[in-house]
């Protein structure tokens, strides 16, 4: 049965509202196509409304302000107490308007209440220093919030990248709005409705659902928001930028797209590396952006390794993401199907050898088969351009040395993988590819702990970690005249 949809209006000062316009626009399910859902459709009018009150919730004298740190903590992990007890129903609308198949959503879910403690606990960890200042004074920082934030979301973890953003923020003091993926805008609303359960004070986080080009770009461009947290395309991440610089000189983070480089040494244990291999690209119907889409192979395993990942993807189960025994649900939708597509198009015309898979199935909702292609090469486009779908491309090589230098012929940088039995290689290639994350003999292992972010065109500074509320904070360096100093 499909999940109960509570929440479709904009969220403004602790209100849920229709957008001034009275607009709205519909989302839907991937497995069908269907419309499940109108949502209010949220402007630059809501966009001001909804910074004028996350600026009121900053005001020094504010109730968000007056909280200890200690009790911003006690908030989060009260949100992680909700978001656990409502994890089913979570999981169930995740899948029902994102497509994330059921044996998956519940298990990010999972992670994501860790991540929520970790960030809960750093919340009264943020600390200035004192300095050994010369001369007859006294100095010493303070890291105070940044501001009002705008947390643009993008579509493939709603979830998890509603709660890495927003718990961050507020785990720094930060107030701000959410713009959650105009195609996913279901789970941030839930969640949203649970941080007000769990007390959280009014104004001091708004969500405004709509699209880019309209509730993003104004956020982008407003000048009372003092920092913008992105996830998303590069494309988008260049504008982000440059709205950024344009007005106001905003903090800018981002996490953009990969096209990530996962090596299969000679010496790897195959039993291991071929389902990692197929895992890497495959899951989330290959929409994740550190998504394994340059598979390189050592040549003197190279056929062999071809025909196992053959054998292992027959074993996929397609279908409804609903139903719990699924492995392989759909695109998000029918753009980025058809993008798929032709990019799987594009490599029989540039001369892959496609040996599995390659097809749309079904004329309903929008299924892609896992699909596997041989004998690429580094100038085909499929190994050049983030695809963003369930396809593997294999690339043949032959040496550590020649492998690091074509892993890092791209100009993106978000992660990166090995398998192999011996230490040094493992050693060699972690410290010499250009990737934010570097996984050996494993791949896809996340956790709130562990910082994550990309080298080059994947991004702009780190998300999760000791230090990931760095980015929502400024230090301050206070220095008092001490005349009489011994
Ligand atoms: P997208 O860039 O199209 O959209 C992301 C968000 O930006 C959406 O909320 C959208 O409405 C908004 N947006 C679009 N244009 C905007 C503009 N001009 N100004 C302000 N906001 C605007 O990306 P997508 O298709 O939703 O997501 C897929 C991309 O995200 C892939 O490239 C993927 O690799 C990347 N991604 C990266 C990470 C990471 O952590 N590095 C995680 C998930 C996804």
């Amino acid at each position: 049965m499909a999940p109960q949809i509570k929440y479709t209006k904009l969220f403004i000062d602790n209100e849920w509202v229709d957008s001034v316009s009275g607009k709205t626009f519909d989302t839907y399910t991937p497995h069908t196509g269907e419309v499940i859902a109108s949502v209010a459709e949220g402007d630059k009018a809501d966009v001001d409304l909804a910074v004028a009150a996350a600026k009121r919730a900053f005001h020094r004298n504010s109730e968000w302000r007056l909280l200890d740190a200690s009790q911003r903590g006690e908030l989060l992990n009260k949100f992680a107490d909700l978001v656990q007890r409502d994890t089913e129903y979570l999981a169930e609308l995740e899948s029902y308007n994102n497509g994330m198949v059921m044996r998956m959503a519940p298990m990010l879910i999972n992670g994501a209440i860790k991540s929520i403690r970790y960030f809960a606990s750093l919340a009264d960890k943020i600390q200035g220093t004192t300095i050994p200042s010369d001369g007859e004074v006294f100095s010493y920082t303070l890291k105070q919030p940044v501001g009002v934030c705008g947390l643009i979301l993008p579509w493939n973890g709603p979830v998890a990248m509603y709660i890495n953003k927003v718990c961050t923020a507020l785990a720094a003091g930060c107030t701000m709005v959410v713009k959650p993926a105009e195609q996913t805008p279901l789970t941030a609303l839930y969640l949203t409705a649970l941080l007000v359960e769990a007390g959280v004070p009014k104004g001091v986080v708004n969500v405004i659902n709509g699209f880019g080009e309209t509730a993003g770009v104004a956020l982008t461009h407003h000048s009372d928001v003092a920092k913008i947290s992105f996830t998303g395309s590069l494309e988008v991440g260049k504008l982000i930028q440059q709205a950024a610089g344009a007005n106001n000189l905003k903090r800018v983070t981002l996490e953009l797209g990969g096209k990530s480089p996962l090596v299969i040494m000679d010496d790897a244990d195959l039993a291991l590396a071929v389902p990692y291999a197929a895992m890497g690209v495959f899951a989330h119907q290959g929409q994740i952006c550190v998504a394994a889409s340059r598979l390189f192979v050592h040549s003197k395993i190279y056929d062999q390794f071809v025909e196992a990942a053959i054998q292992f993807v027959k074993s996929y189960k397609m279908g409804n993401p609903a139903d719990p025994t699924t492995q392989h649900g759909p695109q998000v939708d029918e753009l980025m199907m058809n993008k798929v597509l032709n990019y799987i198009e594009t490599g029989k015309k540039e001369g892959a050898k496609l040996v599995s898979g390659g097809k749309r199935v079904g004329d309903k909702g929008y299924y892609i088969e896992p699909t596997i292609f041989t004998n690429v090469t580094d100038d085909m486009t499929i190994a050049k351009e983030e695809i963003f779908g369930p396809v593997q491309s294999i690339l043949k090589f032959d040496t550590l040395e020649e492998v690091i230098d074509r892993a890092n012929a791209t100009n993106y940088g978000l992660a990166s993988g090995i398998f192999t039995t011996n230490i040094n290689n493992a050693l060699q290639f972690s410290k010499h590819v250009e990737s934010g994350v570097c996984w050996v003999n494993t791949y896809l292992n996340f956790g709130g702990q562990t910082p994550f972010g990309g080298f080059k065109e994947s991004g702009i500074g780190r998300e999760n970690g000791i230090n990931c509320v760095d980015p929502y904070l400024e230090v301050k360096t206070v220095t008092i005249a001490q005349p009489k100093k011994f």
